[in-house]
């Protein structure tokens, strides 16, 4: 799959509507914990600066729901790339309102201007076809550098591809990356190949997990979902997190494994609790042994041992959600030993997932891994083989 590409396009001394995924975390006094998202940006905003282009930025932060609220406003991330780019960076008013309509249309050449919150707007979330085309008015190019929010149809990430030809959109260079990135990982990955899959539910990764199966040599399972498989297996798994409704999936999934001859892992011990709390009564069992009425929250030592082993001849690991409860520190322990083993191996290590890459950034292990995506979802969703409704319009079409 090829995507129409920024750098051919005719975009010298041009409007260019960029839109990116600004949807950064932050504190309760609305500064910013971790730009990454902000700072992934910068190289399509200084491609077209060096363009000598007038730029367009747009985002959503949080959810708004349609409302005005200053919680979500941007004003902290027009700051933040005020100091990351070195240059004014105007906010308007409103999405589309006078105040954005009026500077888009005085913005000149070398200029930056940040429009607000896109779901200021009740539109953008229902993909509504007069707000893309209010968007779309402003700029003669219209760039997608927004990877995290690719998998969903939203005024600005799919209606508005359609008020542009081939010629006049394209996938900014983070967008382009990922895509890259993980297609080639998903269709040819060096093998062995092995897929740790964690976090809380089964539901949420049900079709990823059936999608990656065929693809891959090892699948090695943590977190809450672990729960669902084994007491598929007949275990009593207390009161851990289960989807009852799932079961039959879950099963299917083990066989289908078994199937394909790729070895399945599930946790061998767990780190139980007896409420989910950090301040919980907690020990080390079996997962045959889980006391009724406690919960497993973390993976014990001797899965951390075993797939400690089982990662260590693979040449490329994909890691998505986390082992435990990794937000509390008494249930962080599995996830971190994990990190550790992933970010110290020689494989091709990809993490996906929001949680995932905040937990390797927590314990700093992030600058040794290969790729970490921007987009839980959308990565996911890629693995899944889907094609994402925010790039199906920008795939180049054989000439
Ligand atoms: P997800 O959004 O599905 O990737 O799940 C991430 C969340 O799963 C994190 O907030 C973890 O705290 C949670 N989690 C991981 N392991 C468990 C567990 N054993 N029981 C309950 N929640 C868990």
């Amino acid at each position: 799959m090829e995507l129409l590409n920024i750098k051919n396009l005719d975009l010298a001394g041009k409007k260019v509507f960029i839109r990116c995924d600004f949807n950064v975390p932050m504190d309760e006094f609305g500064n910013i914990s971790d730009d990454r998202r902000i700072r992934s940006a910068i190289s399509t905003i200084n491609y077209c600066l060096d363009q000598n282009c007038a730029v367009i930025l747009a985002s959503h932060l949080g959810r708004p729901e349609g409302q005005v609220v200053s919680k979500y406003s941007l004003i902290p991330v027009a700051r933040r790339m005020h100091h990351l780019l070195k240059r004014e960076v105007e906010l308007s008013a409103d999405v589309v309102g006078d105040d954005a309509l009026d500077k888009a249309s005085k913005l000149k050449s070398g200029e930056v201007l940040m429009l607000e919150n896109l779901r200021y707007e009740a539109g953008e979330t229902k993909n509504d076809k007069e707000l893309s085309k209010k968007l779309a008015s402003m700029a003669d190019f219209y760039i997608n550098d927004a990877f995290g929010v690719s998998h969903r149809a939203h005024a600005s990430v799919e209606g508005i591809t359609h008020f542009f030809d081939d010629k006049h959109k394209a996938a900014g260079f983070l967008l382009q990356k990922e895509i890259d990135f993980l297609g080639k990982i998903i269709q040819n990955p060096v093998r062995p190949f092995a897929a740790i899959v964690g976090g809380s539910k089964v539901s949420g990764k049900l079709e990823a997990l059936i999608n990656l199966l065929p693809r891959v040599d090892k699948v090695l399972i943590g977190g809450g979902m672990a729960f669902t498989f084994l007491k598929k297996l007949g275990y009593d798994i207390g009161a851990s997190l289960v989807e009852d409704d799932l079961l039959e999936e879950a099963g299917r999934i083990m066989e289908e494994a078994k199937k394909l001859g790729v070895k399945f892992y599930l946790p061998v011990d767990v780190v139980a609790a007896d409420k989910f709390s950090e301040d919980a009564i907690s020990r080390i069992v079996s997962y045959q042994e889980i006391p009724s009425g406690w919960m497993g929250l973390d993976i014990g030592p001797a899965t951390v041992r075993l797939y400690g082993e089982v990662l260590s001849d693979v040449q490329t690991v994909l890691w998505n959600g986390p082992m435990g409860v990794y937000e509390m520190d008494k249930f962080a322990r599995g996830s971190n030993k994990i990190a550790h083993f992933v970010a110290d191996s020689y494989a091709t290590t990809i993490v996906g997932g929001g949680d995932t890459a905040d937990l390797v950034q927590r314990i700093g292990v992030d600058d040794e891994m290969t790729f970490i995506s921007t987009g839980g979802g959308a990565s996911l969703e890629l693995l899944e083989g889907k094609i994402l409704p925010g790039v199906a319009s920008l795939i180049r079409k054989e000439d």
